[in-house]
């Protein structure tokens, strides 16, 4: 999957639960919103795939259509 840097625009990397953004020396963590409500999906794993749920009743969300936001990254 490819992540943007919400600041820069430039490729981010994927590191251990997170993404960083090596141009701004950042790393922000993904939250997957619900296109229709705006509200943070479940996600659920399974075989390496995710597929997202909405808990506010719209059920499951395709992955096109999941809206992706990065907020800083706080460890704990
Ligand atoms: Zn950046
Ligand atoms: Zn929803």
């Amino acid at each position: 999957m490819d992540a943007h840097c919400p600041v820069c625009d430039q490729p981010m990397s994927w590191v251990s639960g997170h993404f960083r953004c090596d141009a701004c020396h950042s790393e922000y963590q993904q939250t997957a919103l619900c296109p229709d409500c705006q509200q943070p999906l479940q996600e659920l794993k399974a075989c390496g795939a995710v597929d997202y749920i909405c808990q506010n009743g719209h059920g499951m969300i395709s992955k096109k259509r999941v809206i992706l936001t990065y907020s800083p990254y706080s460890e704990g």
